[in-house]
């Protein structure tokens, strides 16, 4: 940790904020600038002790800014736990070296639509089925999706295909429900910093697959798998699925593929790309899917309807049947230079 004091900051201003640091049993290193001090904390202290020294620093009027040199999450950092993690699920491998496709439509409308769907995905090849039942819609008269119907369906069309399954959990007092009906519980872009949900779902040893909010930055998205790893669940996949644009006239999202390298460096969960949000335009799914490969991500997850011009969600980015099947045959083609295997 850096402290840096302000210019001019009085010779007792800086030995108080020394005080400060010292009180907590560890050393502080007062380094004088041309024009200011800084000071230097070189011990590594525990994350509450950090927020703890952070805050009475930030605190004292003769202070400019304090710095974190470390990152604040541990369970999901690289540095405490430099092994790759794997996510196994219904004898589906998620993370590196496999690319794992996950196919589906945006909500579950009916039984015969999402069968139809279910049934493409698994032609295709790829292996994890998607499909909401809970929408977080913008409008609260849009389509929020069946709800309770919707996991029945999911259950029942995930055993007659064979094929994973995962759909979003709002709120904390479903994850029980969801997690008896799916495979997977994704926690929504709206949701990332819904605390409670994420210790919820922590709680429940399912996978959770933590969809990063679109103007979250590194920190806040991996603190929020923090949360479900400190809950005992070691189970965390990431999907970066677009950030706040900055020209929505032509995309609905950015999609930041630049994260995934970043992901890769500082942590070692799985990540996955998210295009279809990411773009918002079908037609942009195939450019992005294939440069999500190429960027390192080790999956993606893509919006397929039978009937996108008559679904209920997101019908504007969804792939039909036989372009998602056109994807899967190009990324297989792209798979062996990548290095990964489909
Ligand atoms: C979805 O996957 O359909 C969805 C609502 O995604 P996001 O949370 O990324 O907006
Ligand atoms: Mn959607």
């Amino acid at each position: 940790m850096i402290i840096v004091m302000k210019v001019g900051a009085s010779a007792e201003a800086i030995e108080a904020a020394a005080a400060v640091i010292r009180a907590r049993g560890v050393e502080a290193l007062v380094l004088p600038g041309e024009d200011r001090v800084a000071i230097g904390v070189p011990a590594s202290l525990s994350v509450d002790q950090k927020t703890d020294l952070e805050a009475a620093l930030s605190a004292m009027p003769q202070v400019s800014k304090v710095t974190q040199t470390s990152r604040p999450y541990k369970l999901a950092s690289r540095e405490f736990h430099p092994d790759n993690t794997f996510v196994e699920v219904r004898g589906v491998t998620i993370g590196p070296g496999h690319f794992t496709v996950m196919g589906g439509p945006c909500s579950v409308e009916s039984y015969e639509g999402f069968r139809q769907a279910a049934d493409a995905v698994k032609a295709s090849g790829a292996t994890i089925l998607r499909g909401g039942a809970f929408k977080p819609r913008t409008s609260p008269y849009a389509f929020q999706g069946l709800h309770l119907e919707g996991l029945r369906i999911l259950k029942s069309v995930g055993e007659e295909t064979g094929l994973a399954t995962i759909t979003e959990v709002m709120s904390p007092d479903m994850v029980g429900a969801v997690a008896e009906h799916v495979d997977i519980l994704q926690i929504g872009a709206r949701s990332m910093q819904n605390y409670p949900l994420l210790i919820e779902a922590g709680r429940s040893g399912k996978p959770v697959f933590l969809k990063r909010g679109p103007a979250a930055p590194v920190d806040e998205f991996l603190l929020a798998a923090e949360y479900v790893l400190s809950q005992g669940n070691p189970h965390v996949v990431l999907c970066e699925r677009g950030v706040v644009p900055l020209d929505r006239s032509y995309v609905r999202n950015t999609l930041d593929l630049a994260v995934v390298p970043v992901l890769k460096e500082h942590t070692h969960l799985p990540v996955i790309v998210d295009p279809s949000h990411g773009t918002g335009v079908a037609r942009y799914v195939l450019p992005m899917a294939k440069a999500a490969m190429v960027a390192g991500a080790d999956g993606i997850m893509v919006e397929m309807h039978p009937d996108p011009a008559h679904a209920l969600s997101d019908g504007s980015q969804a792939l039909l049947p036989e372009a998602f099947a056109e994807m899967m045959d190009e990324l297989r083609r792209l798979a062996p230079y990548v290095g990964v295997k489909m």
